[in-house]
């Protein structure tokens, strides 16, 4: 049987992060995916803060430094605003500096970054379980692993295989890409174009790209539907390239540790839940969890070091985005009490939010 001592499953940002942090600490390091072309096809929005962005809704100056970089190959465009829309058209300005990125090259880009660190990557090869402390492959075989990092993603085969599952909704998504004038600024438009989640709108290179993720379908559409919909009001044209999957969204889980097994990114539950991002923390994660991966390996320190390292870092803000989303959740699929509470809080409050902070008229900690 093959062994490796870091195997990671999964080469979205997570797990090239983990990877690469895995291998630059020397560990003999395996990533796999299923997928037959990295980052293809495209679930995603491709929005990303800026570092010094990120900086400000972490606490963890160093990691979002080291973790956090975009492969300027990937950049497609920069953006300077955030514009969030009520249900009746007001739009709320402040500003965000971010990144739109081509997941089609960020992906493939962070993955080739792990194999120039000396990370081992094979696709298209789906992992089927974990057993006896390594993974086996969709075609039988078995790899054994001194630590194993499970980055794959919202419905982590790993995370169900050793019964690791965060409790969470998952939102359901959809994304596509239209012709738009183009802008400075990212929308996310709330009410009912997307009840419980909201529509967006982000500028690319040359096209844009827009979809809507909503807690649950209301009965008698779907979504595409929702985006035709949507699309139609904001005179965008017929999306095309349409792609659905899923956000979870809730509290980030007390451990991420079982055995010799470590989650990271979306299986580990860690999307900011009052904004929907999750790449900046699957790729903190991921770091965390690759350089804690081999560590174990390598120096024998306990693999329980990673939950102090990501809940260092990540845990309260995290776990504060949560309470906020759940607070919010009853207003959002009323169209009054929505605009009625976008207006209360007022621009500085749904900056707070997205930052995942309590509004400050909201007088909470
Ligand atoms: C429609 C949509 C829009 C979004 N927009 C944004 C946005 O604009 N900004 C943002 O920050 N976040 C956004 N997100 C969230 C973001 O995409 C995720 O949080 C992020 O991709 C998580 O990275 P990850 O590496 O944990 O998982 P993933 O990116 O999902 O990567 C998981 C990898 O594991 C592989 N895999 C899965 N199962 C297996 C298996 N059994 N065997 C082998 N390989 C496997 C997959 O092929 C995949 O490559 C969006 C999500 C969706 C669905």
């Amino acid at each position: 049987m093959e062994r490796y001592e870091v195997v990671v499953v999964g080469a979205g940002p997570a797990g090239a992060l983990a990877a690469r942090a895995a291998a630059e600490l020397g560990a003999s390091t395996l990533v796999l995916d299923h997928r037959p072309e990295l980052g293809e096809p495209v679930q995603c929005g491709e929005f990303l803060p800026t570092t010094d962005e990120i900086s400000d809704l972490f606490d963890a100056t160093e990691l979002v430094r080291t973790a956090c970089g975009v492969p300027s190959n990937t950049i497609l465009r920069t953006t300077r605003w955030m514009h969030c829309v009520s249900p009746y058209g007001h739009r709320f300005r402040f500003p965000l500096a971010g990144t739109m990125v081509s997941r089609r090259a960020f992906d493939k880009a962070l993955a080739q970054r792990a194999e120039g660190a000396g990370a081992e990557l094979r696709y298209p090869i789906g992992v089927v379980r974990v057993r006896d402390g390594g993974v086996e492959l969709a075609d039988g075989r078995r790899i054994a692993a001194g630590a194993i990092v499970g980055a794959d993603g919202p419905v982590s085969t790993v995370g169900r295989s050793i019964g690791l599952v965060p409790a969470r909704t998952m939102f359901r998504m959809i994304t596509a890409t239209v012709e738009s004038p183009l802008d400075d600024a990212i929308e996310l438009h709330f009410g009912g174009c997307a009840p419980r989640g909201y529509a967006w709108l982000f500028p690319r290179a040359t096209d844009a790209n827009v979809g809507l993720g909503v807690a649950e379908v209301p009965e008698g559409t779907n979504l595409d539907a929702l985006l035709d919909r949507f699309a139609e009001r904001e005179h965008l044209g017929r999306p095309r390239e349409r792609t659905r999957w899923w956000v979870p969204i809730g509290d980030p889980p007390d451990s991420l540790v079982r055995g010799n097994v470590v989650l990271a990114g979306d299986a580990a539950n860690l999307v900011m839940a009052t904004n929907g991002g999750g790449i900046p923390t699957a790729m903190m994660s991921g770091w965390l969890a690759g350089t804690a991966a081999a560590r174990h390996v390598r120096d024998g320190a306990p693999l329980a070091d990673y939950d102090r390292a990501w809940r260092a870092a990540l845990f309260e803000p995290l776990e504060r985005a949560a309470r906020i989303q759940r607070f919010a959740d009853p207003y959002t699929s009323h169209d009054l009490l929505l605009a009625l509470g976008m207006r209360y809080i007022g621009g500085s409050g749904l900056d707070a939010m997205m930052r995942l902070r309590w509004p400050t008229r909201l007088g909470r900690n």
